[in-house]
């Protein structure tokens, strides 16, 4: 089913371009011309997210936002006037997810719209999209590794065997599973290519910065610790 969002801005020009090119992304888009009519539409709860332009008639965005906050989390991105800082901060402050200043480059905000609803559609699946161990996390919406901060670069394989780890965190995962889960139920290869995934990551991240992230098990599989669980 496409996903559907409200625009809530007073220009036409800008409320027209947009509607044509989520149209295009595939989405199901409808329009409010000010912040009254917006807050009424995005109330429906029809939508699944909501560009949501400052300056409105009616009422301002971030009256809408305020009190569409009362009842829903629906993603927010406002658009906001140029170098316009403290709208970006009240926007942020008032719980929109997002922001874009205008004039906008259309493939970001298309950009921070998939962004958005990925994000929550992984909240509301309970998914955290950020997996966190000691000084590690993994960001499995960016596909981002890093060590106290510090970026780490992995193979695919490489990302997908730390994440199956992180998502079991303290919990020992056989190498059978970690086989499936990494290299696909018909992997047909080499079966100790699991210790072969796990000495490059651990060349990458504990020989590196001196920690013992990955835990081996002898004779079951491997296991990352939380060192303060
Ligand atoms: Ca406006």
């Amino acid at each position: 089913m496409a996903q559907s969002i409200l625009i809530v801005e007073d220009e036409e020009k800008i409320a027209r371009f947009l509607e044509l090119e989520l149209l295009h992304e595939g989405y199901e888009v409808e329009k409010a011309q000010d912040g009254r009519k917006g807050l009424e539409k995005a109330q429906s709860g029809r939508f699944d997210l909501m560009v949501l332009d400052v300056m409105l008639p009616e009422l301002n965005g971030f009256e809408v936002l305020r009190r569409i906050r009362r009842e829903s989390n629906m993603p927010v991105i406002m658009l906001t006037a140029r170098d316009a800082v403290m709208d970006k901060v009240a926007g942020l402050d008032g719980g929109a997810d997002d922001y874009m200043t205008k004039p906008f480059a259309i493939e970001e905000l298309l950009a921070r719209i998939r962004l958005a609803l990925k994000k929550r559609s992984a909240q509301d699946a309970g998914e955290e999209h950020v997996l966190s161990c000691g000084g590690l996390t993994l960001d499995t919406l960016k596909y981002e590794v890093r060590y106290e901060g510090k970026l780490i670069e992995l193979t695919h394989r490489e990302f997908e065997l730390l994440r199956v780890l992180m998502e079991n965190k303290n919990i020992v995962v056989s190498r059978d599973t970690l086989l499936q889960k990494v290299c696909g139920y018909d992997y047909m290869g080499e079966t100790n290519v699991i210790d072969v995934y796990v000495r490059y990551v651990r060349a990458k991240l504990d020989e590196v910065y001196q920690v013992k992230m990955i835990q081996t098990v002898r004779g079951v599989g491997y296991v990352i610790k939380d060192s303060e669980a």
